[in-house]
């Protein structure tokens, strides 16, 4: 079960498609005299540049190419070392690994981002970048985090996946760091199947993430370019039927985040005052409203909760939990995952291990995530309402888990 742009395919993205296969002209390139090119990747990419207030954006495959076109972007590389939090999709610690770089856990607090006092614990003299993740609709504390690599002297790289249309103190999200990435994914508020996006104001780095993306080209190359191309790329683009959805899925995202706004609100004032349990610290009121996180005083009420629910605690889902990623557990990064001649130049290993973030852990062994808009089990959302629900349903709903918890 997807996000909520997935629940609002329809006829516009029909039409935009249509208008593309009508042509069959499929390349994100082409020429403005040219009738059959209907310019969507472009148009895509300036009206989400202006929908977030930045400069500059690029569409790319993935979120997952994105993180890798804005670390590649600011040059992020081997024996580098990037902050990044123990709760999170595996992309954003995969993202740092394939740069040949360290991702360095931190720990999350009550908000469930990144805790800004973990990441000054964790900086050495080998650190580069920080990459706060805005998790389940919530952006991070970014005032605190800007202020820290202010002081640092490092970058921060926003991994919005999970928050597109969210805001912090008025700006949007991905417009507060150096550079932020985006997801596609039919997961995300917004999606087209697959697919990212990379936002920036500077606009060196958006040249070197689009580069990145189209094998060291400028921005919109017209032909080949020889004698043009300053650094060595890779292909990370999508065509004009990923961005013909991903144009007018965009047209819909602000109703999307009022509307599970306004819904989730709906559920909090039922569910407010309950005894034994409280919500997620929401960092800024201008979140997604995707999730719903409950968290219980103590853990047991959760697992029971949980069950009731037919999920489990955050800490058990899925894989956005480091304990879960067998991926990198018990691995050294430097050793494992990197060149030998990386290890020789760069020795500092890491090794992850269960339980080495324990406040992470205690967290979200009382944490339950209930589905505003993304019914996602692997997040551990399974149950509650999608952005079709309406006032009715709400109310059941609402219902339904006060009974759950007064019954604990
Ligand atoms: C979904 C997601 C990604 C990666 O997005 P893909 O488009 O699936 O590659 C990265 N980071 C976070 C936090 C995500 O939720």
């Amino acid at each position: 079960m997807p996000g909520p742009g997935a629940f609002l395919f329809g006829e516009e993205e029909r039409a935009e498609l249509l208008d593309v296969m009508e042509t069959g002209y499929l390349s994100r390139y082409g020429s403005e005299n040219d009738p059959n090119y209907k310019r969507k990747v472009v148009t895509f990419e300036k009206e989400f540049a202006e929908f977030s207030g930045a400069k500059y954006c690029v569409a790319v495959n993935s979120g997952t190419g994105a993180l890798m076109a804005c670390l590649a972007a600011l040059g992020i590389g081997p024996g580098d070392e990037v902050i990044v939090p123990g709760y999170t999709f595996i992309a954003s610690i995969s993202s740092i690994i394939h740069a040949r770089a360290i991702p360095v856990l931190a720990e999350i607090d009550e908000s469930l981002t990144i805790d800004p006092e973990d990441i000054r614990k964790k900086i050495t003299d080998k650190t580069k970048a920080i990459m706060p993740v805005h998790m389940l609709g919530n952006p991070c504390k970014m005032d605190e985090i800007m202020d820290i690599a202010k002081e640092y002297n490092l970058f921060v790289i926003e991994d919005c996946c999970q928050s597109a249309g969210a805001a912090y103190k008025g700006k949007k999200i991905g417009t507060i760091g150096h550079i932020g990435a985006f997801s596609l994914n039919v997961f995300k508020t917004i999606m087209a199947g697959d697919g990212g996006m990379v936002i920036t104001n500077d606009q060196a780095l958006y040249e070197k993430a689009f580069g990145f993306h189209d094998q060291g080209h400028k921005p919109n190359r017209m032909g080949l370019e020889i004698g043009n191309r300053s650094i060595v790329g890779m292909n990370l683009r999508i065509n004009e039927l990923t961005g013909a959805v991903a144009l007018a899925q965009l047209r819909k995202i602000d109703k999307i985040v009022t509307t599970l706004r306004n819904n989730k609100n709906k559920l909090k004032e039922e569910l407010r005052g309950l005894d034994g349990v409280g919500f997620r610290k929401i960092n800024d009121e201008e979140e997604c409203g995707t999730l719903l996180t409950l968290i219980f005083e103590d853990k047991e009420k959760a697992v029971k909760f949980a069950k009731k629910i037919g999920a489990t605690t955050i800490s058990e889902s899925g894989w956005h939990v480091y304990n879960n990623m067998e991926q990198i557990l018990n691995k050294k990064t430097v050793t494992e995952y990197q060149c030998p001649f990386v290890c020789e130049k760069y020795g500092r290993e890491i090794e992850y291990h269960k339980h080495m973030l324990p406040k992470t852990d205690e967290i979200l062994e009382r944490s339950v995530n209930i589905s505003v808009g993304v019914v996602d089990k692997g997040l551990g959302a399974p149950y509650g309402i999608s952005i079709l629900s309406g006032d009715e349903e709400i109310q059941k709903i609402s219902q339904e888990i006060k009974n759950m918890i007064k019954s604990l």
